[in-house]
């Protein structure tokens, strides 16, 4: 018999979910990305005087000027290829890019009056620029002092993942006294998935800090067991250990270990776990170039409000606080990340980011992987979640993508809320029906009632609720962030009748 149990929830995060920290959607990027390429550094005004001048720094000279890094990471050829049509989104220019270095073709670029012929190989270096770029613009425009996200802006996200965690000990309570077994997946399974499409690691930063809290203060189950909580990628993922003096391979926590760990026969503590997905990438994450393993950096410490989880920068003042660890890295820099596997170095370009791109050569296991598993939680979910993401139908990798793997699921049952933002109907609270079609039809043209026409397509609308709040507004409640209300958001009574706890049959 297939596996009956899955996250009941699931939330689809997206850019939208984190505009309010200062990171930018990829249209917004795509905007950068063509200023940084005619040098106008407007955007830089207002931010910190030494992350500005160290980011233009990183564009006019070292990008530019060091042979080395230049080479890798070629600006002029990227400067090039988008100047050629500044029309160009970014799906478009990473499909262009991709399409080129699967077939091992170079670009003409008619620049200047003259043509200018870019080989192979500097496209390639011109596609490891543009993910360079992306990720340091990233890591800056999240960074109000050097090295720290800003205090203020980040309270709603990690009161928001405090308010995930006592939720997953208070279920974890229930379903014991409701004897489920704790050995299956009944029992350990979180009730929410999020699978983020943002390359950003913040919602998964907070909640690692809100478990660790916890867990360090652990809750106790009725034979007096302490209660843990931890998070599955959906595919090993390793790392240097955290913490620990000695070196070793740390790793994401996932269900076999579940299983072991929550055995009757062994009692030593129990887990719970929740599936949390990056399918685009990660910030910080890489692909070992020698090995294939998927590692990941994380930060050398537990401050949440560190940008360390953003992996490090090539330039130091980028990261102010990153500190390379092992002789290697302290020999590369550069963004050097060591692979605990097999100690090779691996780098910025090393990174898998990947926005859907039509390109289907360009398979990286791991990502399959969690493709696959993506699949199987929107299969299976009872109530999906956009929260803050567009769901871009044009493209049609993720529309077919969506469209198959929700066609097995009984579509009269599956509920969708959709977050989204616009300013007039901040305080509209929740629409519903008609009221829907209405805004679609008021508010042509604008981003949120796109996305909402899209959903309107997939899911039948007796079936879907709307809230133009955003995030965090949407949870938030006199400035802080309401149990009530993130319960009303993933677990609503009119899509779950009994309420919080779900009841698993
Ligand atoms: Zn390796």
């Amino acid at each position: 018999m297939p596996e009956k149990y899955w996250p009941e929830t699931v939330i689809l995060w997206g850019a939208g979910a984190t505009k309010s920290l200062g990171l930018h959607a990829t249209n917004e990027l795509m905007r950068l990305v063509l200023k940084i390429s005619k040098k106008d550094f407007s955007f830089l005004n207002g931010k910190d005087e030494k992350l500005s001048n160290a980011f233009k720094k990183l564009i006019v000279e070292d990008l530019i000027k060091d042979t080395k890094i230049s080479k890798i990471y070629d600006l002029k050829a990227l400067e090039a290829i988008i100047s050629t049509n500044d029309k160009l989104n970014m799906h478009e220019l990473f499909t262009m890019l991709d399409q080129l270095i699967d077939n091992n073709m170079g670009f003409n670029a008619f620049l200047h009056g003259k043509t200018q012929f870019l080989r192979a190989e500097r496209v390639q270096a011109a596609k490891r620029c543009l993910i360079l770029i992306i990720e340091e613009l990233e890591r800056f425009s999240i960074q109000n002092t050097p090295g720290y996200t800003d205090r203020e802006k980040m309270e709603p996200y990690y009161q928001f993942a405090k308010i995930l965690t006592e939720l997953m000990i208070e279920e974890a309570q229930e379903f014991e006294n409701r004897g489920y077994r704790r050995d299956t997946r009944r029992f350990y399974l979180y009730s929410y998935a999020i699978i983020s499409f943002n390359w950003d690691p913040i919602i998964l930063w907070n909640l690692f800090n809100a478990h660790k809290e916890k867990n360090q203060n652990p809750v106790k189950l009725k034979d007096g067991l302490k209660l843990q909580l931890y998070d599955d990628f959906g595919t090993q993922i390793s790392s240097a250990q955290l913490d620990g003096n000695e070196s070793g391979i740390w790793y994401v926590t996932d269900e076999p270990q579940c299983k072991g760990i929550n055995d009757y026969n062994y009692p030593s503590r129990i887990i719970r776990i929740g599936k949390i997905l990056f399918p685009h990438g990660m910030f910080g994450s890489r692909i070992c170039p020698e090995c294939g393993k998927s590692i990941i950096s994380f930060a050398k410490k537990w401050n949440r409000l560190s940008t360390e989880i953003f992996g490090p920068s090539i330039l130091k003042p980028l990261q102010k606080n990153w500190r390379y660890t092992t002789q290697k890295e302290k020999i590369y820099k550069r963004g050097a990340i060591e692979c605990p596997y097999c100690g090779q170095i691996t780098y910025p370009y090393d990174m898998t980011l990947i926005i859907q791109s039509l390109s289907k050569k360009r398979s990286v296991p791991t990502l399959e992987e969690l493709k696959t598993e993506m699949g199987l939680l929107m299969k299976n979910a009872k109530h999906i979640v956009f929260a803050g993401y567009s769901l871009p139908l044009d493209d049609i990798m993720v529309k077919t993508f969506f469209m198959s793997s929700i066609s097995g699921n009984d579509k009269n049952k599956l509920k969708c809320t959709v977050i989204n933002y616009d300013e007039e109907y901040r305080e509209s609270g929740w629409l519903s029906g008609n009221n829907i079609l209405e805004y679609v039809k008021k508010s042509k043209n604008n981003s949120a009632a796109e996305c909402i026409e899209n959903i309107c397509d997939i899911f039948p609308l007796e079936n879907i609720r709307v809230n133009l709040s955003g995030i965090p507004d949407v949870f938030m409640e006199d400035g802080k962030c309401s149990k009530k209300k993130v319960m009303d958001l993933l677990y609503p009574e009119e899509y779950f009748k009994e309420g919080f706890p779900i009841y698993r049959d």
